[in-house]
């Protein structure tokens, strides 16, 4: 049995949900496909879910919603006509989100999350329509009836433990079960979605509750590539790579797949294949526990911007016990997550996501560190970038920092800092923002031949 997850820019438009159909009709092992909500059918068009964001906040604010809410209708519109679908399922959307306006809005977080998770939903009730009015036996499954329990943090929901048990019983199905991505339901019953992006999350749960045999990510290019093709023009495709390999590179920026989306799918041992709904012949990136790493010990480089450094100096820092803990004890009480701690003996970085700084976070830090720890020098340096590159065969193969500064010698790049986990299946470079795109060519250059810059 395969669970076939389908992303934005597959379900959105009528032509693409035809795609899906053959998809789907074409494998009888594919029983559960879980939805996200229409996406961009072009670069200017607007994701459904970021209409219905906008939706959410006109309310919020107290606006005049009918504009915004117009907008969703007309895209489910557009796509039910081609479908062939006839008006009734229009309605029963309009009345879905009027009914969800209606709702309680006392606390904003949960209130926008039932907006959002609308774009799913009725998706796959629309999907399922479709792929019965074409003579398969589809059903839309509901994540509450199907006990799919998620923490109740308001967009950035967890799956509970025993979710996976009531999902099991997804697995006697004849039918073929069109369930929305994106969200769950918390025990006390109310909908929570998890972080934007998380159908992937859905499917990778939905998979492991039903032990797959295979999850199939079905998204808008032929695989996962080596760089990002648009900065690096035609990279390498990958075919097989591991789970902590997939995982690293989504962290740094490779928004094929969501990094939270494996875990799920890994810990039940269920292959990952990323595939392409637009050339369903391409074999796609195959994600697995293992693989041969005699090839390249090196399989992708990723690269993502926005980060800041809080450096700390203070004599005979490796001497304090406690220093640490003190300090981030100071990130901790500002509710911020940090990324990486490199450390010098005097000295101590802490790199961090800049969305999460204000000016006000970042005077109240600063201030505290110099105080409370009496460092001898703080402050905070923006606009970083983190490149990563990555590979389990890292792990034996002599040389592969040294090609990494050469190659950034060569593109002269300067290095801030660099951190290699115990791991060794990743080695993480800061550098300047300015500098990222230029690193990133060198560096595949170096490590899968030559780069050519893509001309935008
Ligand atoms: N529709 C949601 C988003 O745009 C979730 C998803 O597509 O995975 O973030």
């Amino acid at each position: 049995m395969k669970v076939a997850k389908f992303g934005g820019s597959s379900v959105a438009s009528a032509e693409q949900i035809k795609k899906v159909a053959a998809i789907v009709s074409e494998d009888s092992e594919r029983k559960i496909v879980v939805v996200s909500a229409p996406g961009k059918r072009d670069s200017s068009d607007t994701k459904v879910t970021d209409l219905l964001i906008h939706l959410g906040e006109t309310h919020l604010e107290a606006g005049d919603t009918e504009e915004a809410l117009e907008a969703v209708v007309e895209r489910y519109a557009s796509i039910a006509e081609g479908l062939g679908l006839g008006q009734g399922i229009i309605a029963t959307i309009e009345a879905d989100l009027r009914e969800r306006l209606s709702f309680d809005r006392s606390r904003p977080g949960s209130f926008m999350d039932l907006i959002k998770a609308s774009g799913e939903d009725n998706n796959a009730k629309l999907i399922a329509a479709y792929l019965q009015s074409v003579g398969l036996p589809a059903r839309y499954v509901n994540p509450k009836d199907a006990g799919l329990l998620v923490s109740d943090e308001p967009g950035n929901a967890q799956v509970l433990p025993e979710a996976y048990d009531h999902l099991k019983k997804l697995r006697n199905t004849d039918e073929i079960i069109v369930f929305p991505g994106f969200f769950g339901y918390s025990k006390e019953g109310t909908l929570v979605t998890f972080p934007r992006g998380g159908s992937d999350i859905t499917g990778s749960i939905l998979a492991a509750g039903v032990e797959a045999d295979l999850y199939e990510n079905f998204t808008d290019v032929d695989s996962v590539f080596a760089a990002n093709p648009n900065v690096v023009s035609e990279p390498v495709k990958i075919k097989k790579m591991t789970y902590r390999e997939m995982r690293e590179l989504s962290y740094a920026g490779f928004s094929v797949f969501h990094d939270e989306a494996l875990i799920p799918a890994f810990r039940k041992g269920i292959p990952v294949c990323v595939k392409n709904t637009n050339n369903p012949s391409s074999s796609g990136t195959m994600i697995i526990a293992e693989r041969e790493y005699f090839l390249n010990p090196v399989i992708g480089i990723a690269a993502d911007e926005g980060f800041s450094t809080i450096y700390v100096r203070k004599y005979l820092m490796n001497r304090e016990v406690g220093f640490g803990r003190r300090l981030l004890q100071i990130i901790e009480d500002e509710g911020l997550s940090y990324e990486h701690i490199p450390s010098g003996i005097d000295d101590t970085s802490v790199i961090l996501r800049q969305c999460q700084l204000t000016p006000e976070i970042e005077e109240r830090i600063v201030e505290r560190i110099r105080v409370e720890l009496g460092a001898d020098d703080v402050y905070i340096e923006k606009d970083f970038a983190m490149i990563m590159i990555v590979g389990e065969g890292m792990h034996n193969t002599v040389g592969v920092s040294a090609r990494m500064t050469a190659a950034l010698a060569r593109a002269n790049v300067n290095i801030e800092m660099i951190n290699q986990g115990s791991s060794e299946v990743s080695l993480v470079i800061g550098i300047h923002e300015k500098d990222t795109d230029r690193a990133v060519r060198e560096l595949y250059a170096e490590f899968f031949g030559a780069a050519v810059e893509v001309v935008q």
